[in-house]
């Protein structure tokens, strides 16, 4: 590829990635973006799942009209999917990803970034195609990639970490729940995945069992028509503070930052989506206010043990747990980063700390999406804060090195 300039680089194609890249060409940066468009919602997010994000929160922000999701409806001919009680299946949202990439990005190109290492005032990238590079800036967009998380109490019946196979698994390594027809499944959490990985087996034929130690067993969220009327609108539902969250994120890093990492956390944390209430509820077993103090695996299955109010004591055997346990950030995962910059890049509880325009400690590097999460709120951990992160991220990058 012959381009005038040291090309800026975008590593990752879900949402971030895509819509970083197309801000960026629409500033005049060369630029050159790797990945495999949509793959964590094509691979790591089970079949037949929809949507918690409504239409409106759910599009991937481009520099010029024409690329939201209705617009990706009309286009392929298919039923609009517009107001609050439009549900959208992953699958939907996959093809409306891979036609924005397709429209504003043709050029992407499906290989993965191996390393990234300073060289003095670049970066040099080197791909699994052998290719090696110099690019002027390196934009970080990998998403949840690498980020899974497993309780430490679960790794002792996967010591070798989780697998679809073996008896834990985490949330990420399913695309089919189909596999667990028949067989008794303990799901591990009590977010939005926890409990549609749970209905989602139920369906498919498991006896399964929700563990959380919230002690209300499990909430669901408000459908729209019984949102409060007099507070303002936000991609999240209609709170002051959501509202503040996602359409200011900008002074969020100025906040301590112990209030940071909890409100990142705890943010639209644990409930599940309003439509899922009726296939849940009656269907699937919960085993509330117990926390998990350990596991084994006795006669090829796992085994947890669960300690509840009080003293009181009990175990849970099941054919799999499946951990759906979140993701945190921690860029020692990132593997593709040199050690030279991962030693460099300054981080607070695992995440890089970010300046204005998602600037990292290291001249050059940025990062959006959920590794930015911590420096500008609990928005970017969803579709709809690329409409605020990607047009700051590419006018600082334009200003930086166009
Ligand atoms: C079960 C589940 C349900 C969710 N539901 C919603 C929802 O309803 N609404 C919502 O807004 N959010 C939802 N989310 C959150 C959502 O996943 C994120 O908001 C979104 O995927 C973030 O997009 P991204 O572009 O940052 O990363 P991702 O979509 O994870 O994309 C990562 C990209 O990085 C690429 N990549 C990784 N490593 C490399 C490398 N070394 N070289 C090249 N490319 C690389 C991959 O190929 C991929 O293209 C959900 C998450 C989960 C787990």
């Amino acid at each position: 590829m012959n381009l005038p300039h040291k090309p800026v680089v975008v590593i990752g194609a879900g949402p971030y990635g895509l819509s970083t890249a197309a801000h960026l060409r629409a500033h005049g940066v060369p630029v050159r973006i790797f990945g495999r468009p949509m793959v964590s919602w094509h691979e790591q997010m089970p079949a037949g799942m929809l949507l918690k994000s409504t239409p409106a929160a759910s599009a991937i922000d481009a520099p010029q009209p024409g690329h939201t999701l209705v617009d990706f409806c009309d286009a392929a001919g298919i039923r609009r999917l517009v107001g609050d009680e439009d549900i959208i299946p992953v699958e939907t949202f996959v093809r409306y990803g891979v036609w924005f990439q397709q429209r504003l990005l043709p050029e992407l190109e499906e290989v993965r970034v191996v390393s990234v290492d300073r060289r003095f005032s670049d970066f040099e990238v080197k791909l699994d195609s052998g290719e090696q590079f110099r690019a002027a800036a390196v934009i970080v967009a990998t998403g949840l990639s690498g980020f899974a998380r497993l309780p430490e109490e679960l790794l002792a019946a996967a010591p070798e970490g989780p697998s679809a196979t073996g008896p834990v698994s985490h949330t990420s390594q399913h695309h089919h729940l189909g596999r667990f027809a028949g067989r008794e499944v303990a799901v591990v959490g009590a977010g939005q995945s926890a409990l549609e990985s749970a209905v989602l087996l139920h369906e498919s034929g498991a006896k399964v069992r929700v563990v959380t130690r919230g002690r209300d067993a499990v909430g669901f969220g408000d459908p729209p028509w019984k949102q409060p009327r007099l507070r303002p609108e936000s991609p999240f539902g209609r709170a002051w503070s959501l509202y503040v969250l996602s359409r200011h994120a900008g002074p969020y890093r100025f906040l301590p930052p112990a209030t940071r990492h909890y409100l990142v956390r705890r943010v639209l944390g644990p409930l599940g989506a309003w439509w899922l209430r009726e296939r849940f509820e009656g269907r699937v077993q919960v085993t509330a206010g117990r926390c998990i103090t350990g596991a084994r695996v006795e006669d090829g299955r796992p085994v947890l043990s669960l300690a509840g109010p009080g003293e009181s004591r009990s175990e849970l055997a099941a054919d799999h747990v499946l951990a759906a346990t979140g993701y945190r950030v921690d860029v020692a995962a990132l593997d593709f980063l040199g050690d030279e910059l991962r030693t460099e890049l300054a981080t607070s509880r695992g995440a890089p700390r970010l300046r204005a325009g998602y600037r990292s400690s290291v001249r050059g590097l940025y990062f959006t999406g959920l590794p930015a999460a911590s420096s500008y709120g609990p928005v970017m951990r969803f579709v709809c804060g690329t409409a605020f992160a990607s047009p700051r991220l590419a006018k600082a990058v334009a200003a930086d090195h166009g």
